[in-house]
C-alpha cells in the first residue's frame, strides 16, 4: 500500500469509526448472533492476492452483527471497557510510529513516556512516591507477576538455586473466597498448589474476614508451611466490595506476607479524594493491580502495576543477553525486566492522550457521573417491593435481585436467570447475571463512557418490565 493509498483508507476508517460510535447506541448491545454464524462470513480459504483491503469498510460493515457493543450507552454487564476516541488515535499513532520497546535503547521515548505517564496517574491516584508503575497487559498479568515476585522474596530467591522444589516448606497465598479468577489462576501458575491457596471466607458486606486470614495463617504455620503472599481485593469483581485493606496490610507485617491489592476495576476511583477510604492501607501494599482499561478511560490494553520495590521484579526477571546490553544499562529503566515479555507496545500514548483529551478533572466528572448515576439507581431498588440489593453499593456497580415472592430459593434462581435474559435478548441493555454465595443475581455495572442518567432511566424502566412478564407468564 502506499502513502496515498494509506491516506484515502485511513480517513475513510476514521470516517466508519466515527459514525460507528455516533449509532452505536441504535444497535442491539449484544451480539445477536449464533455460534459460528462471523465465520461463515469468511471464505474457508485465505485471499491469494492482495489489494482487497481497500474495499475493506464495506466488509467491516458485515462485521459489526457479530460485536457485542461495549461502547454503548446501554452497556452495562461484565465491567466497563472504555475506548474514547483519544485512545483510538493514541493506538493508531503507536502503530504507525512502530515502536517495539524490548529495551531503553530500541526507544528511549516509549521507555521514558511509560515513566512520565505511570508517575502522573500514581499522583491522580495519591499513592505515595514509594510506589514506581509498570505496564502490564492485564491485571491478571499483573497478579501472576505479582506472585512470582513474592514468591522469590519469601524463599530468598529460590529460583537462583535449585528453585521451589528444594524448597522444604511449602508455600501458601491466600486471598478471599470473592477474589476474581485470575488471582487463584496466577496463584497455580506461580507454582502454589491448589492445596497451598487458602479462599478465606468473607462477611456479610462480601469482604476479607481478617481475623479468618489470621487462623488460617496460623494454622498453616502450625503445619509446617510457609506463609507467602496475601492478595487483597480493593473492588470485588461481584458486588465491588473492598477487603479492609489496612487491617490485612497489619496481618501481613505481622507475619511478613507479601500485600498485592487487586483494584483492577475500582481502582480508578482513585482520582477521586472523596473515594479514598475506601482503599484506606493500600499505601501498605507490596503491589498493586489497577486497569485503566475498564472504568478510568483508556483503552484496552492498558494494567499498570505499581511495585514498592522494582528490584524484587528485576533479580526475578532480569535477562541480559549480549544482543540487548548497550552503554547506557544501569542508568536506564528496562521495563523487559519488570514483567514476562520482552517486547514492550507504545501503551503509555493512550495514557498521554487520555490526559491531554479530558485532564483530571474531565475524568473525574466522568467517574463522579457513574457514581451518581448508581446512586439513583440503588435508591430505586431499595424503595421498589420486591427488589433487593444484596451488596451495599460502593462505586458503579449493583448488586440486585428482584423476588416475585412464593418461589423456593431453586426456583428464583431460574426466574433471575430468565429476566435477565430477556432483557439482553431485547436488545435495549446488556447485563450480567453471576452466582453470588451460590444464589443467581443480576449486576449492574454502571461506567460506559456516554451512558447518562437517561440510560440509567431506561433500563431501571426495562428491568422491571420484563421482570414482571416473567412472573405474569409463569
Ligand atoms: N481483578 C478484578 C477485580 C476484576 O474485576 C478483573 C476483571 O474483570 C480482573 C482482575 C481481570 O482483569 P484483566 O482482564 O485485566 O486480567
Amino acid at each position: 500500500m502506499s502513502p496515498e493509498e494509506f491516506k484515502r483508507l485511513g480517513y475513510a476508517l476514521i470516517d466508519f469509526i466515527a459514525e460507528y460510535r455516533e449509532r452505536v447506541e441504535t444497535l442491539p448491545v449484544m451480539a445477536q448472533v449464533e455460534p459460528g454464524t462471523v465465520r461463515a462470513l469468511f471464505p474457508p480459504t485465505p485471499p491469494q492476492q492482495g489489494g482487497g483491503l481497500l474495499g475493506v469498510v464495506k466488509e467491516l460493515e458485515r462485521l459489526l452483527l457479530g460485536l457485542t457493543h461495549w461502547q454503548s450507552p446501554r452497556f452495562f454487564a461484565w465491567f466497563p471497557s472504555n475506548a474514547p476516541f483519544s485512545s483510538v488515535l493514541a493506538d493508531l499513532v503507536a502503530t504507525g510510529l512502530g515502536q517495539t520497546g524490548i529495551t531503553w535503547l530500541a526507544s528511549p521515548a516509549l521507555t521514558e513516556l511509560e515513566e512520565v505517564t505511570t508517575d502522573w496517574l500514581r499522583q491522580m491516584f495519591g499513592l505515595p512516591e514509594v510506589f514506581q508503575g509498570v505496564i502490564q497487559d492485564t491485571a491478571s498479568t499483573g497478579t501472576l507477576v505479582a506472585l512470582l515476585a513474592a514468591r522469590e522474596w519469601a524463599t530468598n530467591f529460590s529460583q537462583e538455586r535449585e528453585g521451589l522444589q528444594a524448597e522444604e516448606q511449602p508455600l501458601t497465598v491466600y486471598a478471599s473466597d470473592q477474589a476474581h479468577s485470575s488471582v487463584p489462576k496466577a496463584a497455580l501458575l506461580a507454582g502454589f498448589g491448589r492445596g497451598n491457596l487458602r479462599l478465606i471466607e468473607t462477611d456479610d458486606r462480601h469482604a476479607l474476614r481478617p481475623e479468618a486470614l489470621e487462623a488460617a495463617i496460623a494454622q498453616d504455620l502450625a503445619q509446617g508451611k510457609k506463609p507467602c503472599a496475601v492478595v487483597a481485593a480493593a473492588g470485588t469483581t461481584t458486588t465491588l466490595a473492598f477487603d479492609p485493606l489496612a487491617e490485612v496490610a497489619e496481618v501481613c507485617r505481622r507475619y511478613g506476607l507479601w500485600l498485592h491489592v487487586d483494584a483492577a476495576m475500582a481502582g480508578s476511583a482513585l482520582i477521586l479524594p472523596e473515594c479514598r477510604p475506601l482503599f484506606a492501607g493500600i499505601e501498605e501494599a507490596h503491589s498493586i493491580a489497577i486497569n485503566p482499561h475498564k472504568w478510568l478511560g483508556v483503552a484496552f490494553d492498558c494494567s499498570l502495576l505499581y511495585v514498592r520495590e522494582p528490584e524484587i521484579l528485576v533479580r526475578a526477571m532480569s535477562t541480559q543477553p549480549s544482543y540487548l546490553r548497550s552503554a547506557v544499562d544501569g542508568q536506564v529503566r528496562q521495563y523487559k525486566d519488570w514483567g514476562i515479555p520482552l517486547g514492550r507496545r507504545f501503551r503509555a500514548l493512550k495514557v498521554w492522550f487520555a490526559l491531554l483529551d479530558e485532564g483530571v478533572e474531565g475524568l473525574q466528572a466522568r467517574l463522579r457521573r457513574d457514581i451518581a448515576n448508581a446512586r439513583w439507581l440503588a435508591e430505586q431498588v431499595e424503595r421498589t417491593p420486591g427488589w433487593e440489593l444484596l451488596a451495599p453499593p460502593t462505586l458503579q456497580t449493583l448488586a440486585l435481585r428482584y423476588d416475585p415472592g412464593g418461589l423456593s430459593p431453586e426456583g428464583l434462581d431460574r426466574h433471575t436467570q430468565d429476566w435477565v435474559q430477556r432483557v439482553n435478548r431485547t436488545g435495549q441493555a446488556f447485563l450480567t447475571p453471576a452466582l453470588l454465595k451460590g444464589r443467581w443475581m443480576v449486576r449492574v455495572s454502571i461506567g460506559a463512557e456516554r451512558t447518562e442518567r437517561v440510560h440509567v432511566e431506561a433500563l431501571w424502566a426495562l428491568m422491571q418490565q420484563e421482570a414482571r412478564r416473567v412472573e405474569i407468564e409463569a
